[in-house]
């Protein structure tokens, strides 16, 4: 008997998969929402706040998207100011019972900077730290959850192993950043390379005539030997700069995804690449 009683049992749970998701995580960039998808598969609907190649930092989203909110049982977000045009909303539309986690909590920080994601180990943390919270709201899907973080978890081993290895490829001298905002420095730390200079401090800025000429100066100086844009930002300044210095202006990938780059393992295989093809 208690075989047919688990048999039926089964087949019951069996028919509830596949139907609709079963927790709506509401994340704020399209990196977060990749890592969603990673570790959650079909249990999980990820409504994203800011769209690909949209800039975190400014980003005001739009009713359809913060009416997600309303319907969230868990929201994920960096945390550390980065989402300064989203904390209201999310605060302001989010049941009081839906966790909200930041990813940067706990981590170590470099000058309250929020792009903790662009050094491999930390996306590690993130990861883990999602992990945690999709157990803690959906615990009937933990064995999942579980299987797929550790599956992540080894490709992104692996990806840090190879940023490494494309970093150590460019010779040590040449191995400094000037980029449009602040966003590199953990990249810097943990792979090597020296922030020389940026144009902003974070975009929504407006660079002065003196902060142009001082990253002219800069450039020539340190005798950089390119200077790295950002696809969703603006780069005229930069490319001025670059021009008057005599140097090339390559891409990098900061807190968007878009159609060429749409995941963060090629979000951080692009840069690896860039770095060695315009600083090596
Ligand atoms: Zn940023």
């Amino acid at each position: 008997m208690a075989s047919v009683v688990l048999t039926a049992c089964q087949e019951e749970e069996g028919a509830e998969e596949g139907e609709t998701p079963e927790v709506s995580v509401v994340v704020s960039l399209a990196i977060f929402d990749d890592f969603a998808r990673q570790l959650g598969g079909d249990r999980v609907d990820v409504p994203t706040l800011v769209p690909g190649g949209a800039d975190p930092h400014t980003y005001e989203p739009g009713p359809s998207r913060v009416a997600e909110l309303t319907k969230a049982d868990l929201v994920i977000m960096n945390g550390l100011g980065l989402e300064a045009g989203l904390e209201d909303v999310i605060e302001e539309n989010t049941p009081s019972s839906t966790p909200i986690v930041e990813l940067a909590e706990g981590l170590p920080v470099i000058d309250g900077n929020p792009h903790l994601w662009l050094d491999v180990q930390n996306a590690i943390a993130y990861v883990e730290h999602i992990h945690d919270a999709l157990v803690e709201i959906d615990p009937a899907g933990a064995e999942a959850y579980r299987a797929n973080t550790d599956r992540y978890l080894a490709e992104l081993q692996a990806l840090d192993e190879e940023v490494a290895a494309a970093i150590d490829s460019i010779p040590s001298e040449r191995r400094k950043l000037v980029t449009f905002h602040d966003a590199f420095p953990y990249l810097a730390l943990r792979y090597g390379l020296e922030v020389v200079s940026v144009v902003v401090a974070s975009p929504g800025k407006e660079p002065s005539a003196k902060d142009v000429a001082n990253l002219v100066d800069a450039i020539v100086e340190e005798d950089v030997p390119a200077v790295f844009k950002e696809p969703q930002l603006n780069a005229r300044i930069l490319e001025l700069a670059a021009d008057d210095a005599g140097v090339e202006v390559c891409t990098l990938y900061s807190g968007t995804l878009d159609k060429k780059v749409d995941t963060y393992v090629k979000l951080m295989r692009f840069n690896a690449k860039e770095l060695a093809r315009c600083l090596g």
